[in-house]
């Protein structure tokens, strides 16, 4: 049986534990608008085939279940959609995507969520040191000499087309970064070391 998860929050952990679904309670009924619109998918057609779930290489290493934001979507839980850590653990590899019958984008369902929680200030600190590395290199994982040196192996040019080999475009990474708030958000996390 799997054992239940630990979120930092106890009164949400509690909630989390309580399968019971009152809509008066729980729902927000602008989630799925905003999300669809955020999005660009009619997430309200999904129809649970699983299919999206069934293809999802983070789907045997981890809880997170694609099927279920997309549920969830659907039912308004906005909340615990945004404040749980499993909306981190999708790659972006879009197989769902390519496989999803109705044709939908559970990727950028994902994506739309993600924006929102971090909207609202509700980021992983992992994600957080990432920005830093982006503001700092342009890459959220930066060249390194290892990989410089397979890169000449193969005949490559040491660093490639990117802010590796033309910094000069780092200035308007970083104004990117600025103007969403991003760097901002990263650096007052990280200082408060949540
Ligand atoms: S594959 Fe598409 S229709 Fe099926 S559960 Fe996933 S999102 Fe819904
Ligand atoms: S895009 Fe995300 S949710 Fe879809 S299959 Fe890949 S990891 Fe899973």
């Amino acid at each position: 049986m799997a054992s239940a998860k630990a979120y930092k929050d106890a009164a949400l952990s509690k909630r989390l534990a309580d399968r019971s679904y009152r809509p008066a309670l729980d729902s927000d009924p602008t989630f799925v608008g905003d999300v669809e619109r955020i999005s660009g998918t009619t997430a309200h057609l999904c129809y649970q085939c699983g299919t999206c779930t069934g293809s999802c290489p983070s789907a045997p290493r981890s809880s997170y279940r694609i099927r279920n934001f997309m549920r969830r979507t659907n039912l308004g839980l906005k909340e615990v959609s945004l404040n749980d850590p499993d909306l981190w653990l999708c790659t972006t590899c879009y197989t769902c995507s390519d496989r999803c019958p109705r044709d939908l984008i559970p990727t950028d369902v994902i994506m739309a969520m993600r924006n929102m929680a971090a909207a609202q200030g509700v980021l992983p600190k992992n994600m957080l040191g990432t920005v830093n590395f982006i503001y700092q290199t342009g890459h959220g994982v930066p060249n390194s000499d290892g990989n410089r040196a397979a890169r000449v192996k193969l005949g490559l040019e040491p660093e490639p087309e990117t802010t590796s080999k033309y910094p000069e475009y780092l200035p308007a990474i970083r104004k990117i970064l600025e103007a969403y708030g991003t760097k901002q958000l990263a650096d007052k996390v990280l200082a408060e070391g949540q």
